[in-house]
């Protein structure tokens, strides 16, 4: 130890103390019981997230890591990957397990589709993976990760993957192809059928990012909304990824992988044997895995039920054509990018800067989401949010009435 003081307290503190320091804390933080925020968090309601709480709180100790020792754990992330493979359209062949997030669940497909290629075209030494340039980082980073290169292709009509680009991109050394149901961005549901195809046609392995969409998304289509079919139940899909903590409405820190097969999950399976211990042998990138993330996704899940989620779905429907419906009344050429199947959604103008307007919504308060191209305001609605639509849109009218003199664009960076 050094001689500075430690910043560890000498005899420690007490909980009411931390508890008070806590809440102190959270004092600047984003506003997001009020809807104030355009991403980062999924709140349905003061029953759910209570759920979640002590479900996450009794199993907060419990380590999924050894599922040996904790059966509980692994029947209950079973229970989830039947319940996601149900809504994601897949059958008694489909394998998944259990993430940290999207990030982990699209970081084990691409490597499963690697080690996939490995096993079966053992000629690809340099891999990469064809992408619409709409695909979350996340597919990258894991491409950094594991030496493989991806190649991002520009997206085509409606700002969705473009077909014949992302064919002509395709190599001798593609051994993935990647859509989004829906994107990031934008919100709009990549032609998956037609990728499914294309990678079928051409043996490759198709991951589906449905890492927003892949939980509530189902729910949408069946209240009658056109929703394009993205799941397990397009042959050329190989695996597709959905987060429980996105609109799953669970605790952070779970997401779901599914893999066509056993043999597509085992692909992905990390296995090592030559130290003290034995063989450790695990489908994630982590090793300790939060037993309360799986207790309060589990739980949540249940809780919801198919009532839950069909209620969830009509809310955040009802409050984006509220919120479409509203731009359009706004003077100041306010419209969506694209046309969004699900909640969340981007909007522009060819009328004023839209990052000056951005920029007055962050004066009234409002945490802004911000997409560089197209320029536009971006926004993933939530129950929350449904409450507040009114209220954001006559904030809005104000800005685009502050907008419309600015002199010059707003010069503010875009950062997710
Ligand atoms: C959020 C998101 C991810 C990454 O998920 P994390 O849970 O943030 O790791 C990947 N793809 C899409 C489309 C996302 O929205």
């Amino acid at each position: 130890m050094t001689d500075a003081q430690s910043p560890l307290s000498p005899e420690g503190r007490s909980w009411p103390e931390l508890a008070a320091a806590l809440r102190e804390l959270k004092r600047d933080d984003l506003d997001w019981r009020r809807g104030r925020h355009a991403a980062f968090v999924w709140h349905a309601d003061d029953a759910v997230e209570e759920v979640a709480r002590e479900a996450h709180a009794l199993f907060m100790t419990e380590n999924g890591l050894g599922l040996r020792v904790f059966p509980s754990l692994r029947r209950m992330e079973a229970d989830v990957v039947a319940m996601v493979r149900h809504l994601l359209g897949g059958d008694a062949a489909t394998a998944g397990h259990l993430t940290s997030g999207g990030t982990e669940s699209i970081f084990l497909a691409t490597h499963a589709a690697r080690e996939w290629a490995r096993r079966h075209r053992p000629d690809v030494t340099a891999p990469e993976i064809v992408a619409p340039w709409s695909a979350h980082p996340a597919v990258n980073k894991a491409a950094h990760y594991l030496g493989m290169t991806v190649r991002r292709v520009p997206v085509g009509a409606g700002f969705r993957a473009d077909l014949p680009a992302m064919a002509a991109a395709i190599t001798p050394r593609t051994v993935m192809v990647y859509g989004s149901a829906p994107t990031y961005s934008l919100g709009v549901v990549d032609p998956i059928a037609e990728l499914a195809d294309l990678a079928r046609a051409r043996g490759l392995w198709l991951h589906v990012d449905a890492c927003v969409g892949g939980i509530l998304g189902p729910f949408v289509r069946a209240l009658g909304h056109p929703v394009p079919e993205f799941g397990l139940a397009l042959p050329g899909v190989t695996s597709i990824s959905a987060d429980l903590h996105k609109s799953g409405y669970t605790a952070k820190g779970a997401s779901v992988v599914l893999f066509r097969s056993a043999q597509h999950q085992a692909a992905g399976r990390y296995d090592f044997d030559d130290w003290p211990t034995g063989l450790y042998s695990v489908n994630t990138f982590t090793g300790t895995r939060p037993g309360g993330a799986v207790a309060a996704a589990w739980a949540v899940m249940h809780f919801l039920g198919e009532a839950g989620y069909r209620r969830i779905a009509a809310t955040v429907m009802d409050a984006k054509a509220r919120l479409v419906e509203g731009l359009a009344r706004i003077d100041g050429g306010l419209h969506v990018w694209g046309a969004p199947e699900l909640w969340a959604v981007g909007f522009g103008s060819e009328a004023l800067d839209i990052f000056t307007l951005a920029d007055r919504m962050t004066a009234r308060g409002w945490s802004v989401g911000r997409i560089r191209e197209p320029r536009g305001i971006h926004l993933m609605i939530t129950p929350v949010h449904a409450p507040i639509i009114d209220e954001y849109l006559a904030d809005l009218a104000r800005a685009a009435s502050e907008a419309r003199g600015a002199a010059a664009p707003s010069p503010t960076q875009t950062v997710y």
